[in-house]
C-alpha cells in the first residue's frame, strides 16, 4: 500500500504527477489521519511555491480541500501554513482558467481563508441550478439561474413543459457584502464574469412557489 508520504513524496516534482489524484481521493474520499493531515499542510506550502502560478491546480485544490476539513479548533496550529497558501493563491486565481476549474479555485481560496461553508459548497453553483428548501414551509425548490432561465420552482422543470415559476431578484451592488461580495470581486478580477453573475443570484433573493416566502438563497444553503 502507498502511504501519504510516498505519495506526497511522488507528487512533489511534477505538478501535473498521477499522484496528485492519488492524494486527492485519499483526502476526499477515503480519510487521512491527524499525522498526515498535518504533514500535507506543512508541506504543500513549500512545494505550491515552486510551481509557477498556473500550475498550483492540484496542488491547491488539495490544500482547499484539506483546509475545509480544519475546524476552528485546530485552525491556529496551522495558521502559519494556511497563511502561506492563501499567499500563493492569489496569483493562482488570475491564471487563465475556464469557469468551472474557476469555481474549484475560488471555493479553495474560500477554504483557505476558513469560510467553512463556501470552502466546501460553493461549487454546487457549476450545474446553474440548486435544489434547497424553502425557509419557512419546507418545499424542496430548484433555484435555476442559466440557459433554462432565472427562476424558482417547485415543480419538476426539466421534464414538465409548464411549471409554475417565480422569477428571481440577482444581489445588487449593496446588497452584496461578506463572502458574497468577496467571492463576487474575486471572480470580475480574475475576468470570470459567467461566475461572477452565478454569484449575484446565489447571494440573491428567491421567492417559494408554495407559499410565497421571498429569501436569500445563500442563506439555505448548508455544509453537507
Ligand atoms: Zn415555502
Amino acid at each position: 500500500m502507498t502511504t501519504i508520504e510516498q505519495m506526497l513524496a511522488g507528487a512533489e516534482a511534477d505538478p501535473y504527477s498521477h499522484h496528485w489524484d492519488q492524494l486527492i481521493e485519499q483526502v476526499c474520499h477515503v480519510g487521512i489521519g491527524e499525522d498526515d493531515r498535518t504533514r500535507l499542510i506543512d508541506s504543500l506550502p513549500a512545494i505550491a511555491s515552486r510551481y509557477p502560478a498556473g500550475d498550483r491546480d492540484n496542488v491547491l485544490l488539495l490544500a482547499g480541500q484539506i483546509a475545509a476539513d480544519v475546524d476552528e479548533e485546530s485552525w491556529p496550529r496551522f495558521a502559519e501554513e494556511l497563511k502561506a497558501l492563501h499567499s500563493l493563491a492569489g496569483d493562482w486565481l488570475a491564471a487563465p482558467a475556464d469557469p468551472g476549474l474557476f469555481l474549484y479555485r475560488l471555493q479553495a481560496m474560500a477554504a483557505l481563508e476558513g469560510d467553512e461553508l463556501w470552502g466546501a459548497e460553493l461549487h454546487r453553483i457549476a450545474d446553474e441550478e440548486m435544489e434547497i428548501e424553502c425557509p419557512t414551509c419546507g418545499t424542496v425548490l430548484f433555484v435555476v439561474f442559466g440557459g433554462a432561465g432565472r427562476f424558482a420552482t417547485h415543480e419538476d422543470y426539466a421534464t414538465r413543459p409548464v411549471v409554475e415559476k417565480s422569477p428571481l431578484q440577482p444581489a445588487t451592488d449593496t446588497e452584496l457584502e461578506g463572502a458574497g461580495r468577496r467571492l463576487y470581486h474575486a471572480s470580475l478580477q480574475a475576468g470570470q464574469t459567467s461566475i461572477a453573475t452565478a454569484l449575484r443570484y446565489l447571494f440573491g433573493r428567491a421567492e417559494c412557489t408554495q407559499c410565497n416566502t421571498v429569501f436569500r438563497v445563500s442563506d439555505q444553503v448548508f455544509r453537507h
